[in-house]
């Protein structure tokens, strides 16, 4: 699994930096890719990548901005076009979308050859897809952001099957029988299973942050415990807090203070204003600790399984 960055601009696009698109690419384990947010010229984004529309078919948009959605359309039309014909779409994203995206296509008469779902989020809704479970984080933005808290479910370990063949059970169908039972028997004795099974390989967990004020409140940082990857604005680089609170957004140094205490392994800095050049960036990045990063396009994160 990894995570991808197709556009970490904020509001007006640069050259080096478009308007906002993520990816978290789970193609290895369930064949697909999750689209967060459609900057404008997202599908140009993604013919420089090896990423295949038709193997997109979950989108969450965080919230209605143009410089989160004006590319929806255009990579729905194109989808089609691109080996998606017959394979279904499902977005998520605040009330409003359905509207917005019904009269565009109705405007414009376009037509899709798939089938498309669009589903209305609310503050606080969990959402099941594949082995996620996708909570919904209502923001701070003037208008419904979200934050989206993808949480892999967590697996039971492997059968240490050394342990088995020690007690002379060769593998077949009672190495089934035994994982799904507390207990097992071998000659009048009683084991138990979970002596024979390994470490549990605990779901990975991927926040992403819609645009927002900086938000302190104890039960949403609670959510973002033990994050592998925790994705937020930062379109105030400087020290500019107050600025940042008065346009709905963030400043750099405010983020990292509000997850000082916090446990996760990786923060990405997105949202980045065009107004900063490539020396801004150096110096802020330089200052920056080993987890926190700022995003730039193109920018991979590869997000591991945890084996604890
Ligand atoms: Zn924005
Ligand atoms: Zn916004």
């Amino acid at each position: 699994m990894k995570f991808t960055v197709l556009g970490s601009g904020a509001g007006l696009p640069s050259k080096d930096r478009n308007t906002q698109s993520f990816v978290i690419d789970c193609v290895l384990e369930y064949n697909e890719y999750i689209l967060i947010d459609a900057g404008e010229a997202l599908q140009h984004r993604i013919l420089h990548t090896h990423i295949k529309p038709s193997k997109i078919k979950n989108i969450f948009i965080t919230h209605l901005h143009g410089d989160h959605i004006f590319g929806l359309p255009g990579f729905l039309s194109s989808r089609a076009f691109q080996g998606g014909e017959g394979i279904p779409l499902t977005i998520y994203g605040p009330a409003g979308l359905r509207e917005w995206l019904d009269l565009t296509f109705k405007i414009s008469e376009s037509t899709l050859n798939y089938p498309l779902e669009i589903i209305e989020v609310e503050a606080d809704m969990t959402i099941r897809l594949n082995d996620f479970t996708v909570r919904v984080l209502p923001l701070s933005h003037g208008i419904d952001s979200f934050a989206y808290i993808f949480k892999e479910n967590d697996k039971i370990g492997e059968l240490l099957t050394d342990k088995l063949l020690a007690l002379g059970l060769k593998p077949g169908p009672v190495y089934g029988k035994i994982k799904a039972s507390e207990t097992f028997t071998v000659e009048g004795k009683e084991y138990q299973t979970a002596d024979f099974i390994g470490e549990t390989i605990y779901g990975r967990k991927i926040a992403v942050h819609g645009d927002t004020r900086l938000n302190s409140k104890e039960d949403y940082l609670n959510q973002l415990f033990n994050a592998d990857l925790i994705v937020h604005e930062a379109t105030f680089l400087k020290d500019e807090k107050e600025k940042a609170h008065d346009y709905f957004h963030s400043e750099i140094n405010q983020v990292l203070n509000m997850f000082s205490e916090l446990n996760y392994k990786q923060l990405l800095f997105v949202h980045i204003s065009s107004r900063y050049t490539d020396e801004d960036i150096r110096e802020v990045s330089a200052a920056l600790n080993d987890k926190a990063a700022i995003a730039f396009d193109y920018f991979e994160l590869p997000i591991p399984r945890n084996v604890q």
